[in-house]
């Protein structure tokens, strides 16, 4: 659209909605005019300017307008606006993850003498489809969301449920690779005829396939190993439904909600990181940093939780951080970062799992890691398009009310 046509879709601000949240907002009001005319063929707009939707607290200005065209939110990713550091602070980081996740096959330590395609790997595999699909699905959600208020709601939609997706891979990794040895978990019993032997990870006895999915069926273990993987899943649907949900209603708490959400989800994947440091004895906190990385792993998830609801440093100087520095570039660094530990973690628990100890309690097979991630994609995409149903349909009402 023209520059005069994305002036008029974004006057579609109605005075009664205005509310301005804070008082520094309030000389903005009436400029009417854009901030800056864009060099990319988009608008940069005040807070005043745009819906009240697209608004966020303490950010005055530097809004694109609802109305871009795929090709000027490409050419947005290289102008100043306030999504510009949102979208590169995920982009790059998928670079930086695969990077970080690539080196557990070609680095250096005692290695799990299997390739990366083997069974072994497939739970590392769904913990990697979930945090380039987090990465990814954010990363574009920042960038697209201009094109239309109903793009930008479903963009939304599709990063909580990634965030969901992220947490199931989560545990996933968690689920085989993290378990105690010692008091609370025994190693399991030498395979008939093969001497428990850990040269061959693709030979694993079918005795151990005590997976989640077998132990769930009635087969063989523990509640918990029947439990822990459905629950996260069930977790990571709700959690998906509420974050969606909070675009509609309480907006007061959004940030809040979306953040306390989030919390049960780690309490609960991090089950077996808590027996682990509980139980495991000696090695397991400190041989290959387990115990260290998961500090640290928490240490940057309460960050960007801080991050995310005191909106610090913007509230403090609104206006100042616009476009560089303010709270959402800093919770998506934090988020990163803690990223980056749990797959430190991770690996060090896969290296502890090749230095000659027994291989897997559970074999993982492609149902019960990459079915499970498919699975979830499914519903998660169904609860996102019956929200993005309900986005277009209630945009269709305001459009037909503003007509009549
Ligand atoms: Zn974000």
């Amino acid at each position: 659209p023209s520059q005069r046509q994305q002036l008029r879709l974004c006057n579609l601000r109605s005075p009664s909605r205005l509310a301005p949240r804070t008082q520094h907002r309030r000389g903005w009001r009436e400029s009417g005019m854009p901030l800056a005319p864009g060099k990319g063929g988009g608008l940069l707009l005040r807070w005043s300017e745009v819906p009240p939707s697209m608004t966020e607290s303490f950010i005055l200005s530097g809004y694109r307008c609802p109305g871009y065209t795929f090709a000027q939110c490409l050419v947005s990713a290289f102008r100043p606006t306030n999504e510009t550091g949102n979208f590169w602070t995920h982009f790059l980081a998928v670079f930086v993850f695969a990077f970080h996740f690539l080196e557990q096959f070609w680095g250096e330590g005692p290695m799990v003498p299997a390739g990366p395609l083997d069974p072994f790997y497939y739970p590392l595999w769904s913990y990697f489809l979930g945090v380039c699909g987090l990465l990814v699905a954010s990363s574009m959600a920042h960038l697209f969301n201009s094109m239309s208020l109903v793009i930008r709601e479903i963009c939304f939609y599709i990063d909580y449920g990634t965030i969901s997706a992220y947490t199931v891979g989560s545990s996933l990794a968690y689920f085989y690779y993290i378990h105690p040895r010692g008091g609370g978990g025994s190693p399991p019993p030498p395979l008939p005829g093969t001497g428990n032997n850990v040269s061959s990870p693709s030979a694993w006895p079918s005795w151990e396939g005590a997976g989640w999915l077998s132990a769930l069926a009635g087969q063989v273990g523990t509640w918990f190993e029947a439990l822990y993987v459905p629950s996260a899943c069930l977790i990571a649907l709700f959690c998906t439904l509420a974050c969606c949900s909070t675009r509609h209603q309480w907006p007061r708490y959004r940030y809040l909600i979306r953040t306390l959400v989030f919390l049960l989800p780690f309490g609960v994947v991090s089950i077996p990181v808590f027996r682990k440091l509980w139980w495991g004895g000696g090695g397991a906190a400190g041989g290959h940093g387990t115990g260290r990385f998961f500090l640290r792993h928490c240490f940057w998830l309460l960050a960007s939780g801080i991050f995310n609801v005191s909106k610090i440093p913007e509230r403090f100087s609104p206006g100042k951080f616009d476009i560089w520095g303010h709270s959402h570039q800093w919770f998506h660094c934090c988020t990163f970062m803690s990223i980056l530990d749990e797959l430190h973690m991770i690996r060090g628990e896969i290296r502890e799992l090749g230095a000659g100890l027994p291989l897997l309690p559970r074999a993982p097979t492609f149902l019960s890691t990459f079915g499970v991630m498919l699975l979830l994609l499914t519903l998660l995409a169904s609860i996102v398009g019956w929200f993005g149903l309900r986005a277009y349909a209630s945009h269709q009402r305001s459009k037909a009310r503003k007509g009549d």
